[in-house]
């Protein structure tokens, strides 16, 4: 327990960061309770904005506050980009692509699971790692429908309304998995083609301990592709990278534990055993094609202590988050409509750990930017 305590106090954590985080110029992190999705700004003080994934289902109403709180009231969108369709990624994306009206870009292998065509290869409780891949046979995996709203990202790289942007086809954890990269200062969204927390454990979910990870594995598909996108993302030698799941990382540490990821994947992300080894699960634009037999699970025993364990933390965390919501609720009250410029709502000191010292004004906007 005490190096749990040590690492915590080192790097950033769920006690020390906010829900909203700013992760660089133009862009902000929301932690939807374990999972990430994020606001991109056109230009980092001004004009449109895109989401980057749509969280939890049940989350659409937090989103657009946060939105809104970020851009100013009735806040909408050009469009929504996923870099992939899982339930913790597309859990409020029919809700928000109604409400805003707005397209929904995807990669062409990535459609079946956001047009109700497909769903998603079965998850993989055998992997191991803890409690939130035991439990993962239980999570949603019907695809969402948001019909003719989704559209193919262009194949030429590009990104709709996101000219500095490119996406970077990283296959693996699902069959049509993107991640978004900013070459001008290396900003990477990563998605889960690669996370910063092991995603396996509720225990580290919880603390969201900051450390470079593989694909979250109970859902990952295809462990060979997985790794040449892992590759590839490293060989970008990212400056800051904000993933699907724990806290943004930067700077060395994340070159470092990202270039030993790549280099060490069998060994740090693969499972030793598992459904999708040695056989991926083959899919094409059409949906899965075909899956390899499920395997037998030797932590069978284990699954109702897991199960009780997480809803207990389950329902601690949304007790927190409760409480966290109404305090936010009062404090936009406060401060409406752009709280975020006022110091006293906390974030600005919340931000600390990635806060350049030499940046005038810190990191988020001014009232002279919004
Ligand atoms: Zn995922
Ligand atoms: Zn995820």
């Amino acid at each position: 327990m005490s190096d749990h305590l040590d690492h915590l106090r080192a790097r950033p954590n769920r006690a020390t960061t906010p829900e909203l985080q700013f992760v660089a110029p133009g862009v902000w992190a929301l932690r939807n309770i374990f999972v990430n999705l994020f606001f991109v700004r056109q230009t980092p003080n001004a004009g449109p904005w895109v989401l980057v994934d749509a969280g939890l289902p049940g989350a659409a109403g937090r989103i657009r506050r946060a939105a809104e709180s970020l851009f100013g009231p009735g806040a909408r969108p050009e469009a929504i980009l996923m870099t992939h369709g899982h339930f913790d990624h597309a859990g409020a994306l029919e809700t928000l692509a109604a409400h805003w009206d707005v397209p929904v870009y995807a990669h062409p292998l990535e459609l079946p699971y956001l047009t109700g065509r497909s769903a998603y290869p079965p998850p993989d409780p055998t992997v191991g790692g803890g409690a939130m891949a035991w439990l993962s046979g239980l999570y949603p995996k019907h695809p969402y429908d948001v019909g003719s709203r989704a559209q193919a990202l262009p194949a030429d790289g590009t990104v709709p309304e996101l000219p500095d942007w490119r996406w970077i086809f990283t296959p693996g954890h699902t069959p049509g998995h993107v991640a978004f990269f900013r070459e001008s200062d290396g900003v990477l969204l990563a998605g889960d083609a690669f996370v910063t927390t092991q995603q396996e454990s509720a225990l580290a979910v919880w603390e969201q301990r900051q450390e470079v990870h593989g694909p979250p594995k109970y859902f990952t598909c295809d462990w060979d592709a997985a790794r040449r996108s892992v590759e590839r993302l490293a060989r970008l030698q990212p400056r800051v990278a904000a993933t699907g799941h724990g806290i943004a990382m930067r700077g060395q540490a994340l070159l470092q534990e990202l270039t030993e990821l790549a280099q060490h994947f069998q060994e740090r992300a693969v499972p030793a055993r598992g459904r999708y080894l040695p056989d991926p699960a083959i899919a094409d634009e059409t949906g899965v094609r075909a899956v390899p037999p499920p395997v037998h699970n030797p932590r069978t025993p284990w699954l109702l202590g897991g199960l009780a364990a997480t809803v207990g933390l389950g329902i601690g965390i949304w007790l927190q988050q409760r409480d966290t919501v109404r305090k936010r609720r009062r404090r936009y009250r406060r401060h409406s409509p752009h709280h975020l410029d006022q110091p006293a709502t906390g974030y600005a000191a919340d931000i600390d750990p990635f806060t350049p010292v030499d940046e005038p004004g810190g990191w988020f906007p001014g009232p002279q930017n919004l």
